[in-house]
């Protein structure tokens, strides 16, 4: 099973509510970790959701930590460049362990697309 991490800022929530919906057939057979609001907002759209802290609060770290330690496969992180946030140190340090860990990590819904797309593919040739 595929652990995955999915993290919106507050500009960028409602593409990340349409980007669950749009990959839901591949996202119900993953276990999904989400900051606070935005597992919310997943978990109205049907999904089962381990939601963490909201990032501000420590969400980002939480997810920083789980896939430090091999528990979040991938990670999506809708970033929001046209707004600041409070906990951009906590930002910056989930996408350097990304890179320590060679956790994959897209920023944006087409980069993400095609990061689902990949791992399709790579699934299927693995069985
Ligand atoms: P949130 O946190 O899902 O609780 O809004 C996301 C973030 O701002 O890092």
């Amino acid at each position: 099973m595929i652990n995955i991490a999915l993290i919106s800022h507050d500009g960028k929530k409602p593409e990340m509510v349409s980007f669950v919906v749009a990959n839901s057939s591949f996202l119900k057979d993953c276990k999904i970790y989400a900051t606070g609001t935005t597992g919310g907002l997943i978990k109205k759209e049907g999904f089962n959701v381990e939601s963490l802290l909201s990032g501000p609060l420590g969400g980002d770290a939480q997810i920083a930590a789980l896939l430090a330690t091999e528990q979040v496969d991938l990670v999506i992180f809708f970033r929001d460049p046209m707004d600041k946030h409070p906990h951009e140190p906590d930002v910056q340090m989930l996408m350097r362990l990304c890179d320590v860990h060679n956790v994959p990590l897209a920023t944006n819904p087409k980069a993400a697309h095609y990061l689902l797309k990949g791992i399709e593919a790579y699934l299927k040739t693995e069985k």
